[in-house]
């Protein structure tokens, strides 16, 4: 298949381009765009076939449901229930942005099933990026779309990361640059009276939290033994092809790690930041943003993870971040990525 690239500036392109990419998800093609969060990965919702074509270049198990994306909140009235006061809250509250809201599938709802997998929620998004939303507006569907990555490989943030992993296996692609925000969204259980973050992203618990007045974090999350309620989170994910560990303690500790790595023959690469590059000896040692700044960390940390795979490295050491405000969902991503290895 050859899979077409669009190019678009954030703000001015023309708005044939968006028309195009609008009538291949009416004829159930597959076509990766950006959004604030990750590129993702969009097929008509409705279409059984469609959404099938997104697992299949995905190589994503069956049992993994994907996001709805739709304009605004009314669209979600075809195949949701955002009636109750905690789905209203919280849509008033955070949609536009880099939040999906699992609510209640209705019975009169036109979503295939593959995209909840067979459950009785759906979840679903209104993202902010301007390209992404004026797609949405254009085709009137709801539009399903996970990350358009290969399953278990990290996230997309730019277009040649999806070329990477899709190319030949997709429709297109609609250039729009680097993502703003680096990780995926924030999952939310919108189902009962509290919000349960399912998935910790962009949106901070405390943000939830200032509004509703009470969120709880999925047990899923803090440890690895419990079932996650989010089917997704039970995989391995954003994996460079490298091993990674997480290594806990101050920057002398990490050096420790890498020299014995080293005596035992192995290339060694480092993760860190700009903060502690000068510090560090390494065959290779890339920088992911400002460790005062995480959500400087989290826009750069796929990107950072794919560019090991070009290092030749044997094994990859990564510095750990407290796990407060956005560096829950950081800490999240990196625990997934190093298959939950520490070495202190
Ligand atoms: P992705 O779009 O690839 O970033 O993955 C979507 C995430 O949302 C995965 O972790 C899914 O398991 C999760 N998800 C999608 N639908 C539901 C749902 N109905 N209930 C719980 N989690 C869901
Ligand atoms: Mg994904």
């Amino acid at each position: 298949m050859n899979t077409k690239i669009w190019t678009v500036q954030s703000t001015e392109y023309p708005q044939s381009i968006i028309n195009e990419v609008a009538t291949f998800f009416q004829e159930g093609k597959v076509v990766a765009f950006p959004t604030e969060t990750v590129y993702g990965l969009g097929a008509d919702a409705t279409n059984d076939e469609a959404v099938a074509r997104i697992f299949e270049a995905k190589g994503r198990p069956s049992d993994n449901p994907l996001i709805v994306h739709v304009s605004m909140p009314e669209q979600m009235d075809e195949f949701a229930d955002r009636g109750s006061p905690l789905a209203q809250q919280m849509i008033a509250a955070f949609a536009p942005g880099p939040i999906s809201f699992i609510l209640p599938v209705t019975e009169t709802s036109m979503l295939s099933t593959r995209v909840t997998a067979g459950l009785s929620t759906v979840a679903v998004r209104i993202p902010s990026h301007p390209v992404a939303r004026n797609l949405l507006e254009s085709t009137q569907l709801p539009i399903a779309a996970p990350s358009a990555n290969s399953s278990g490989k990290p996230s997309p943030t730019r277009a040649e990361h999806v070329l990477q992993d899709l190319q030949g296996r997709i429709a297109g692609v609609v250039d729009g640059g680097p993502t703003e925000e680096g990780i995926e969204s924030t999952v939310v259980d919108c189902t009962g009276e509290v919000p349960i973050i399912l998935r910790p992203g962009s949106i901070t618990a405390d943000q939830i939290r200032a509004v509703i007045g009470n969120v709880e974090l999925d047990a899923g999350l803090t440890g690895v033994t419990s079932a996650p309620k989010s089917p997704g989170m039970k995989y391995t994910h954003y994996a460079p092809d490298a091993p990674l560990y997480l290594v806990e303690g101050e920057i002398k500790t990490l050096q420790v790690w890498i020299d014995r790595f080293q005596g035992e023959g192995k290339r060694v690469g480092v993760l860190t930041t700009v903060d502690s590059k000068a510090d560090l000896i390494a065959d290779a040692v890339l920088t992911c943003g400002q460790r005062g700044d995480i959500a400087t960390v989290a826009k750069a940390l796929y990107d950072t993870l794919r560019q090991f795979n070009e290092q030749n490295v044997d094994v990859i050491l990564c510095e750990t971040f407290p796990e407060d405000g956005a560096g829950a969902a950081l800490m999240n991503r990196l625990r997934k990525a190093a298959g939950h290895s520490y070495l202190y």
